[in-house]
């Protein structure tokens, strides 16, 4: 299998040698799609009829792993775009306040866009809203980003409290005159809000678009964000006292979601899910629950409670004669705790021969996990008999062979891109290469989020181990994963 191997690698030296000069990413990517098709192409033309994992590892060990993290740049990039209007969109904004910590986030809503939506059509109200970040773009030197159909939004850096109000006050000035569309002169009527960065994070975004609706049932041009009007403070900090009790009474507790084996054709794996049906409030989105736990200090005792009702369950299916793998996430903080890894192994030496049944899922889209402490804990888990599996595998900043430093043996591609694998043929592409890729490093593979048939199909022939979605079946009760996976392993059989 040399031939296409040393092709590919030609190209890829000739990338690189490019590759500082190449400022466009759709030229990059181009070539990175070309690259990684090379061999492929190579083969399915009879020039190389040999198995391509060979070539593929002697590139991941050059590089092919920087190739793919070219791509999935790029693909990132145009998850931070909105498809209308072409402007930056939330989760860019949300990204780049990770970044800068300093400042203000200021949104401006359009307050009669249902108007403009009723009168213009959707497409022009597309228009309406580029005009507009094309005004508001003299107020500030930052990009204007679309964080919500009706809603604009950016990051001001400015820090005093009265420069930020007579900033604003400008903005609603730049609206005393109508924009034009296609020269028509649409009047926009603007609701600013103002939420200041310090300490509040992510959720400033959300602050700032409370504020602009606060302004608006005021019938005010602009508002800031009160922390007095943040009902959801006082919702967050009632609820997180409520955890420790709904974890003993199992109100918190997993539902599982089956995995299929391509290979055996059935399913004998699962991944435990945290699920709070509460009695006032109904379903707790599982992240907020996440993020609220981290915040509240309590994702040690609740990954453990996971823990130990999958490990439970497990044994219950044992008994009923399934044998079912089960995989329980872990945030990417506690690895580090050594309390915690303590308590994983007090606990797994009270289920002999589980550890061998048991992965954790170790999210990638954290630095974190490259620290050697964490490194560490995880070889510690690893010699335990654990799988360790990199979870949402594409979101973070890793390429393959980075990941190489981990004791890890599986990576689960995250849903993005396999849903994607419908529309785009970079996500199939990708996709497809990851998993050649991973196969050569010796990582098993498991794609989430698999919606239908026809991507099952592309995922079988890309040589993926194991497959969860709903096309499988929806996360679900560990009784009715016992019969789903009694019924399918009796059927393989
Ligand atoms: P994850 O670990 O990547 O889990 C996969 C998520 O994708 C689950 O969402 C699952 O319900 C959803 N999903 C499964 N199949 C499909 C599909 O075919 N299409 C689509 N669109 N989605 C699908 P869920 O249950 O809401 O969990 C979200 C995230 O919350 C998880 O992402 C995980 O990061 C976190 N999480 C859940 N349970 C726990 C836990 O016990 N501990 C920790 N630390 N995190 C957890
Ligand atoms: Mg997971
Ligand atoms: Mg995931």
């Amino acid at each position: 299998g040399s031939l296409p191997g040393l092709v590919a690698l030609l190209a890829l030296l000739l990338l690189r040698s490019w590759q500082s000069r190449l400022r466009h990413s759709g030229v990059t990517l181009g070539l990175a799609l070309v690259l990684l098709v090379l061999p492929f192409a190579l083969q399915a033309a009879g020039l190389g009829v040999i198995s391509v994992a060979p070539a593929l590892f002697g590139l991941a060990q050059v590089g092919l792993g920087d190739v793919i993290g070219t791509m999935l740049a790029a693909l990132r990039e145009s998850r931070l775009t909105d498809p209308q209007t072409g402007l930056a969109n939330a989760r860019a904004l949300r990204e780049s306040m990770a970044i800068d910590q300093q400042g203000h986030v200021v949104v401006m809503r359009l307050a009669n866009y249902a108007d403009i939506v009723n009168v213009l059509g959707r497409a022009h109200a597309g228009l309406v809203v580029q005009r507009t970040a094309q005004r508001l773009s003299a107020l500030t030197a930052c990009p204007v980003h679309h964080v919500e159909p009706n809603a604009l939004g950016w990051i001001d850096p400015c820090t005093d409290h009265e420069t930020q109000a007579e900033q604003v006050e400008a903005g609603v000035a730049l609206f005393n005159q109508a924009v034009d569309v296609d020269g028509r002169p649409v009047r926009v009527v603007p609701a600013f809000g103002v939420a200041s960065i310090d300490g509040s994070g992510a959720r400033t975004l959300d602050r700032a678009l409370m504020a602009a609706d606060q302004a608006q049932t005021k019938g005010a041009r602009w508002d800031w964000y009160h922390a007095t009007a943040d009902v959801e403070s006082d919702w967050r900090l009632s609820l997180a006292a409520e955890v420790e009790a709904a974890m003993a009474s199992g109100a918190i507790h997993p539902v599982y979601q089956p995995q299929y084996d391509l290979r055996a054709r059935d399913i004998n794996g699962a991944e435990a899910l945290v699920r709070w049906n509460h009695p006032e409030r109904g379903p707790i989105n599982p992240e907020s629950l996440i993020a609220l736990v981290e915040e509240h200090g309590l994702i040690a005792p609740l990954t453990l409670h996971v823990l130990r009702t999958a490990l439970n369950d497990q044994r219950r299916w044992t008994q009923a004669g399934v044998a079912i793998h089960v995989a329980v996430n872990v945030s990417a903080m506690l690895p580090a705790d050594s309390a915690f890894i303590a308590a994983v192994e007090a606990l797994l030496a009270q289920y002999p021969g589980a550890a061998e049944q048991l992965t954790l899922e170790i999210t990638e889209s954290t630095p974190m996990i490259h620290t050697a402490a964490v490194i560490a804990a995880l070889e510690r888990l690893q010699a335990l008999g654990i799988t360790i599996s990199i979870d949402d595998y594409g979101t973070g900043q890793s390429t393959l062979s980075y990941l190489r430093n981990l004791p890890a043996r599986e990576i689960k591609i995250d849903k993005s891109f396999v849903i994607g694998m419908a529309a785009s043929r970079s996500d199939q592409l990708m996709v497809a290469s990851t998993i050649a890729l991973a196969h050569a490093l010796e990582y098993r593979v498991v794609a989430e989020g698999v919606e239908t048939a026809a991507i099952l199909d592309m995922l079988a022939e890309a040589g993926c181990d194991f497959v969860q979605g709903w096309h499988i079946g929806r996360p679900m009760s560990a009784a009715d994963l016992q019969a789903l996976a009694l019924h399918s392993q009796r059927a393989a059989a």
